[in-house]
């Protein structure tokens, strides 16, 4: 039987008056891909936050395989990693000595063959030396996935990977992840706006807004309601 990866109770987070994330409750299992999707501001990023920890909830709970973010990020993070459309990695760094570096803040013996292949892997190994400031979007997005992978997470989480990233790249990203999982039993918690990423490459999918759930299935139901509803009805 499948092990439960997070399971989330009654998670609330308000800034001021503004309700962010509101009463959410869901669980994901082990392997399993979840897709968050919804309009600007729905409280995607901060759900992600608060599952790395990097938020305190005003109330409610967050289990990740047993052990809550508030308490034990530092356990979480050594067997989870991060990746995100709009995260910030040095940028007078080359790419190669930015994943030296994480490699050394993940404490991996001997990461040179590991780095490599990764970047083979992600179709960035000609910009090895490479300055991070001079990337374009999409290559600073895989950079970005190199850096997540590093420590071979057992659970990803993926803030808009896909971001600036046009439809070609996006469907490597997104075959990337399938085999990844495929070959790891990877779990993968994935925010976006693009339908198309989520139907491709999510087993489930939440839609958020104003901090709640407000439906969720497989992606092929999903897609029905989206037929059924108009798209002001889900985003606004
Ligand atoms: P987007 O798709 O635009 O990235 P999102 O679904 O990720 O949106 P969040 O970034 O989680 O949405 O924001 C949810 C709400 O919380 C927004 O109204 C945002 O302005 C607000 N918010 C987020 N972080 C803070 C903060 N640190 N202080 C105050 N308000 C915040």
């Amino acid at each position: 039987m499948q092990a439960v990866a997070i399971e989330v109770k009654n998670l609330r987070k308000v800034f001021g008056k503004l309700v962010a994330v509101d009463q959410l409750s869901f669980k994901v299992m082990e392997s399993e891909i979840v897709g968050f999707l919804g309009a600007n501001g729905a409280g995607k990023t901060t759900l992600i936050h608060l599952l790395l920890g990097l938020l305190t909830p005003s109330s409610g709970s967050i289990q990740i395989f047993g052990l809550s973010p508030s308490t034990s990020r530092r356990e979480i993070l050594s067997f989870s990693n991060f990746a995100s459309g709009y995260i910030s990695l040095p940028t007078n760094l080359t790419v190669k000595e930015n994943l030296q570096v994480f490699s050394r803040l993940y404490r991996i013996k001997n990461p040179e063959e590991k780095i490599l292949s990764l970047l083979h892997l992600l179709e960035i190994d000609h910009l090895q030396n490479k300055i991070t400031g001079f990337l374009s979007a999409g290559e600073l997005t895989r950079l970005c996935l190199c850096k997540a992978l590093l420590n071979d997470p057992k659970l990803l989480f993926l803030d808009e990977p896909t971001a600036g990233l046009d439809p070609n790249i996006s469907d490597k990203v997104c075959e990337l992840l399938l085999e990844l999982r495929r070959k790891t039993g990877l779990t993968i918690v994935y925010t976006s706006h693009n339908m198309r990423d989520v139907e491709r490459l999510c087993d489930r999918i939440i839609f958020m807004k104003s901090g709640k759930i407000i439906t969720q299935g497989i992606p092929l139901e999903i897609v029905q309601e989206f037929k059924q509803k108009s798209l002001e009805e889900l985003f606004i």
